[in-house]
């Protein structure tokens, strides 16, 4: 018989040194789920009986990544890939800052490291040494109904830690597993709690949202219990169809998601303002809030013509103006083929895509100044007019009447 679970030789040969020790260790969490899912895990994560300094003395090389929490990390070989981290099983004290356990007690047995985990099917653990798995909270049968249910009374594990609810329907998306109804029915008791978690933590969880195949699996139930209220007010204030909102940003290709998910705010700075605020990072919002503002901006007198497109994608510049045609065909826009039909072709939209320079201009007798940027200008707006006017005999020409 095939063992149950396919572990690293890595993960298995630190597994080994402790059980030889006489400690006991396990795989758990993520990984132990991604496998029974027939998933690639990416880290292992270890669970032990034994206490850090015990693994400290039994590892050569490791790195003491968290002790407080009982987290060494082990490096078995070269790189990354080779850090196993293993963390001793440890009960959570209680949680009065709706963040982090107040304190950690080590030395308790295996089931009660379980339950303090968030979900059923992230709790459980595998023993490589036996070939057993320890599910006391049937996350098997969790992985079998396709089910995100939390572990234990949702109402007390959502309100300890008010990330959980995001992770859960983090989970339901990346998962593509339905939301069991008392865990969600036991979200809108947490938002307070989720108001108190660091911004960076939730933008986090935004992120692999959106790398979901279907983000909408998330953000349905994310804008209906009022999650994305708590994150975000002005989004949920200016979204109206939720289901149609979230099948724009499923449609739409991962480069171009965050500008879906913000299309309902409608406005530049206030996007900004939001990306800011959730940490997201500068590049992200660079492509984002303008993209939002010209698309927006188009759609109040909607555009259909090659030239209002040329103008409405021209100030987002070559690298943003395939994004934006991406954005605009996942919401259906009536300019949506036309936009695409300019990017592909490669319709000049930014003066330095022009037949002419600022130093040909200049040769040509336009002297330097605010008269050269204007002559410029002029160029850019008769070639988003009429690309066919691009050559620099036609450009030379019309600078100079
Ligand atoms: P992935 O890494 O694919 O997002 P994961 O399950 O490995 O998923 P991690 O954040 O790496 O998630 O956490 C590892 C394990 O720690 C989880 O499987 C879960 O058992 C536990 N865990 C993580 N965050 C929490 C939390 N906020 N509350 C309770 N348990 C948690
Ligand atoms: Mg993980």
């Amino acid at each position: 018989m095939p063992p149950l679970i396919a572990i690293p030789a890595n993960v298995r040969q630190v597994c080994a040194t402790l059980t030889k020790a006489g400690f006991e260790a396990v795989a758990v969490g993520g990984a132990v789920r991604d496998a029974l899912l027939g998933r690639a895990p990416g880290d292992w994560d270890v669970a032990t009986s034994a206490h850090p300094d015990d693994v400290l003395k039994l590892f050569t090389r490791c790195i003491p990544t968290g002790l407080q929490h009982g987290t060494v990390t082990i490096v078995t070989g070269h790189g990354e890939a080779s850090h196993v981290e293993v963390t001793t099983y440890r009960g959570d004290g209680a949680y009065t800052d709706g963040r982090r356990p107040d304190n950690v007690t080590f030395g308790v047995p295996l089931v009660e490291d379980l339950a303090r985990r968030d979900l059923c099917v992230n709790a459980m653990a595998y023993d490589p040494e036996r070939d057993v798995l320890h599910d006391p909270f049937d996350g098997r049968g969790d992985i079998a109904r396709k089910l995100i249910r939390a572990v234990g009374d949702p109402v007390a594990r959502f309100s300890e830690d008010g990330l959980r609810v995001m992770r859960a329907v983090r989970f339901a998306a990346s998962l593509e597993f339905g939301l069991d109804p008392a865990t969600v029915a036991a979200i809108p008791s947490a938002l307070a709690v989720l108001g108190k978690v660091s911004r960076e933590r939730v933008c986090e969880e935004l992120r692999k949202i959106l790398d979901a195949r279907l983000p909408s699996l998330a953000l349905v139930p994310a804008r209906t219990t009022g999650i994305i209220a708590v994150i975000a007010p002005v989004l949920a204030s200016t979204i109206k169809d939720t289901e149609r909102w979230a099948e724009i940003v499923d449609v739409a290709p991962r480069r171009a998601r965050l500008a879906a998910l913000m299309l309902p705010i409608g406005n530049k700075p206030t996007v900004e303002k939001l990306l800011r605020e959730l940490k997201f990072s500068n590049d992200e919002l660079r492509i984002a809030a303008p993209i939002v503002g010209a698309i927006v901006g188009a759609a109040l007198t909607p555009v259909t013509t090659e030239i209002d497109v040329r103008r409405m994608l021209s100030p987002l510049g070559r690298e943003l103006a395939p994004i934006a045609a991406e954005v605009l065909t996942a919401a259906g826009a009536a300019s949506a083929a036309v936009a695409r039909t300019i990017v592909e072709r490669g319709d000049p939209l930014v003066a330095s895509e022009l037949a002419v320079g600022g130093k040909d201009l200049m040769e040509a007798g336009i002297a330097a100044g605010p008269g050269l940027g204007k002559a410029i200008a002029t160029l850019l707006a008769a070639v988003l007019d009429d690309p066919a006017r691009n050559t620099r005999d036609q450009l030379l020409a019309l600078a100079l009447t």
